[in-house]
């Protein structure tokens, strides 16, 4: 049994409460260890070490923050094999992916942020008049930092490492799903020397630990990542606080693929941008528009590839597709598979329970599924189901296809499959969604902005926009 501890003003403790959670482990369903079930006792514990540590941490020198996160980088590079093995087990994941996505994105993001912060600077504005005014970017303080479960250190770090940069003090929870990676970077933090109280990983649900982050009043600021529902509920309890937020929330996103394409390119990376991580990416391509004179074509060959699809245990090295991430989520998706049908969607491959042997036979593991004959404005083409389950639809002309690409109520992403330049441009420019890939999926440049549009968030991650969201402007007027 492996027991995860908070890391609180530099200590390992359990819970205030000494109440555990179960932590499970997907590829088999059984406990494997425990998790603190923190509340509003450790958040206020963490506060006060956070705010002990602000004063001195905020005056280091940049080059001194930049250091330490360097070596942070570094030593989660030098457990690679460790953290992704971990990420695995504690997701589903298969380890090829941890290994060669989510792990060496967490060491991306710390290095990325190690770097910006010497490269951040502020703005002057000269008057004629004679005056300068400049602007000073100051960190904010304590600030939360709440992640969700499908790319657990990945998304922890994209998070953390912005904020720690820019001289704050981060209260931060992972998802209770998912919290062996977050435990094992906080004694990372310790062996690279971050000081204590200066990140505070505070384990628990979203209910209490998660609450008691967004509720206490010294957090000034919260970087939330996670469903929809949950970013409206923060919304909601942090308005009355003025509390600074950035909400990066749910997905139903258009993957959207016209006749005169690189068809084999196309097909390759559409199986990866619906089905990679179980399709538990917020990024994945739900939704596939395809230009009717290729449709046939085009079903038939991804239903070829899809159906030779095997899911299998996270933990070896050929293993390509994993359990997703509990069972309540298992049967969640699929659920939706059901009302696909009953909404007149014919399941072309996939979409049921697969029971393998052995130890795993009680896995969360689904079949992929790919699902035709639908409207695009039934309830499985709008709502997301965040799981390995993929609907494919015919269409005639642009202006058809960019109704069906916007009638959802999230703004994410979208991706588009033509060789026609001046089509991708024009299409861009009118999905409504924050980010907008053209022949590629996923290619991510870290200094680009990050979120998205109508339901699916609020503010950008990513670049100097994180840094701006960790620091508060103070314009300063000198007369001369
Ligand atoms: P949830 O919204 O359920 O949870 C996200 C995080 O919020 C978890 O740490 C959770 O804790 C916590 N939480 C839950 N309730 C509260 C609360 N009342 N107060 C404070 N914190 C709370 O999302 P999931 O973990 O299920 O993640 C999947 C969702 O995340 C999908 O909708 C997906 O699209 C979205 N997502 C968006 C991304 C983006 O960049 N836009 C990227 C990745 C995912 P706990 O789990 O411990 O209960």
């Amino acid at each position: 049994m492996k027991e995860i501890l908070n890391y609180i003003n530099g200590h390992f403790q359990p819970a205030a409460s000494g109440n555990t959670i179960d932590n499970i482990k997907p590829s088999t369903g059984e406990i494997y260890g425990t998790i603190p079930e923190s509340g509003v006792e450790d958040i206020a514990q963490a506060v006060n070490s956070a705010e002990k540590a602000f004063p001195l941490w905020k005056s280091t020198p940049k080059e001194e923050r930049s250091a330490i996160l360097f070596r942070l980088a570094d030593l989660i590079k030098e457990n690679l094999e460790e953290l992704a093995m971990a990420e695995a087990i504690d997701n589903g994941k298969p380890v090829s992916l941890a290994k060669a996505v989510d792990i060496p994105r967490a060491e991306a993001n710390i290095r990325f942020y190690a770097n910006a912060i010497t490269q951040f600077s502020s703005e002057a504005h000269h008057m004629e008049i004679g005056a300068i005014n400049y602007t000073l970017r100051k960190p904010i303080g304590i600030v939360g930092c709440i992640s969700p479960w499908n790319l657990p250190l990945y998304l922890f770090t994209w998070k953390i490492a912005p904020a720690l940069a820019a001289g704050n003090c981060v209260i931060a929870k992972p998802s209770e799903v998912t919290p062996m990676t977050a435990y094992l970077l906080s004694k990372l933090a310790k062996e690279a020397g971050l000081p204590d109280g200066v990140l505070n990983v505070v384990h628990g649900t979203g209910p209490s630990a998660g609450d008691a982050i967004i509720s206490h009043p010294k957090i000034k600021a919260i970087s939330f990542t996670g469903g929809t529902k949950t970013g409206q509920y923060i919304a909601a309890k942090a308005a009355p606080e003025f509390k600074k937020l950035s909400l990066e929330l749910g997905g139903k996103n258009p993957n959207i693929i016209f006749a005169d394409c690189d068809f084999d390119t196309m097909l390759d990376t559409t199986v990866r941008s619906s089905f990679a991580n179980q399709g538990q990416i917020c990024l994945c391509g739900s939704r596939i528009f395809v230009e009717e004179s290729i449709y046939e074509k085009f079903r038939d060959a991804f239903v070829e590839k899809v159906s030779k699809m095997r899911v299998g245990n996270p933990e070896l090295p050929e293993t390509k597709m994993g359990a997703v991430v509990s069972e309540q989520h298992m049967n969640k998706v699929l659920e939706f598979v059901e009302l696909a049908k009953e909404e007149g969607g014919k399941v072309l491959t996939g979409g049921v329970q697969v029971k393998l042997e052995g130890a795993l036979q009680r896995g969360f593991y689904i079949q992929p599924a790919i699902i035709e004959g639908l409207s695009f404005d039934c309830r499985t083409n709008q709502e997301e189901i965040f799981g390995p389950v993929v609907t494919i639809m015919p269409f005639k002309t642009e202006e058809e296809v960019l109704k069906y690409a916007n009638s959802t109520k999230y703004g994410l992403s979208a991706t588009l499959w033509t060789e026609n330049l001046s089509r991708a441009h024009r299409m861009a420019e009118h999905i409504e969604s924050g980010i907008v890939w053209i022949n590629c999926w996923l290619l991510r440049d870290l200094r680009t902005p990050f979120g998205g549009v109508k339901d699916s968030g609020v503010g950008r991650e990513g670049g100097f926009e994180a840094l701006r969201f960790f620091t508060e402007p103070q314009n300063v007027c000198v007369k001369y």
